[in-house]
């Protein structure tokens, strides 16, 4: 039995399954302070024979294997969490293996191993809700750096008509600045399942997700482009990110996945809203390997 946690900053969904991907088990936990959250997630495995553990963790989180913090929740802004010893917490109630990565790469590892991406070498997963983040896997393995990629802020060009000032604490007007849930909700004053008639909204949505993705698939090439989160339940926005991505691709990337099969191409998570926590499950599969 495998023990899977995602992380997210509103909640935390736990699950106990297979090597499968198969999940027998779930709850879901606010996420409050690490002393109440973590007394649910110890509680909700303690009875189940765990042999490994994955987790897809919110971040800016600590993936190098010698660095004294490894496995830390490092500077994020929800101060609570701030220099928590995620993997460590978990490791004095089971000394089992743990896999630790974030949300995002987790979500594309579900992804790859059962869903929109399997049998692919390389994928992105990208969820656009309370933040904006991309997981990767390239040449078959999840794509790490000096810290993690953190392809949610890349700078995009801005609309002529948009005079939007951005809601990154840290940036203003960077991707998640502009086309986050939050950043839809301060520049119409709506939250977005309010606007889904609102077909100005949504294009404008698409022009910025589609530069990124853009941006992602000259840097990265990837085979699949998986996109998720809060935002994309307004589903007549992929149709128009597609289009989007085409046009400013212009033709340069001479591949019938972009040219004509793109409905095929930038797709929705084949695994719903389980895409993160599959994921984190396949973390432990791999940990446990
Ligand atoms: P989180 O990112 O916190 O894990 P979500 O992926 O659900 O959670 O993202 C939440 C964000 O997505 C909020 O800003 C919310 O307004 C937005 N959102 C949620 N559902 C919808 C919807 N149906 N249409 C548009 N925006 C939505
Ligand atoms: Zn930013």
């Amino acid at each position: 039995m495998l023990g899977a946690i995602e992380a997210g900053g509103t909640k935390f969904v736990c699950a106990v399954g297979d090597e499968h991907g198969n999940i027998h088990e779930r709850a879901v936990f606010p996420t409050t302070t690490p002393e109440e959250t973590m007394a649910h997630v110890i509680d909700f495995f303690r009875p189940h024979r765990i042999e490994a553990i994955g987790i897809g963790s919110f971040g800016p989180i600590d993936l190098r294997p010698d660095s004294p913090t490894y496995g830390y929740i490092t500077s994020t802004p929800k101060q609570a969490w701030a220099n928590f010893d995620f993997v460590g917490a978990m490791k004095r109630h089971f000394p089992v293996p743990i896999g630790f990565d974030t949300d995002v790469n987790a979500a594309a590892l579900g992804e790859q191993r059962w869903g929109a991406a399997r049998g692919l070498d390389s994928c992105l997963y990208m969820t656009v809700g309370t933040g904006i983040g991309v997981g990767a896997i390239v040449e078959g393995r999840l794509l790490h750096g000096l810290l993690h990629p953190e392809m949610g802020h890349i700078l995009v060009r801005r609309h002529p008509d948009d005079t939007f000032a951005g809601v990154c604490p840290y940036h203003g007007d960077c991707l998640e600045g502009m086309a986050s849930g939050p950043a839809i909700e301060r520049r119409w004053g709506k939250k977005g399942a309010e606007l889904a008639d609102r077909h100005e909204v949504w294009e404008l949505e698409a022009f910025y997700l589609a530069q990124a993705i853009t941006n992602y698939i000259l840097v990265l090439s990837p085979k699949k482009v998986i996109t998720g989160g809060g935002v994309m339940k307004q589903t007549h926005v992929l149709p128009l990110v597609r289009r989007h991505v085409q046009k400013w691709l212009g033709g340069y990337i001479r591949h019938e996945a972009i040219l004509e099969k793109i409905d095929e191409y930038i797709v929705p998570p084949a695994l719903g809203d389980n895409a993160g926590v599959a994921g984190a499950l396949a973390l432990a599969a791999v940990a446990n390997e």
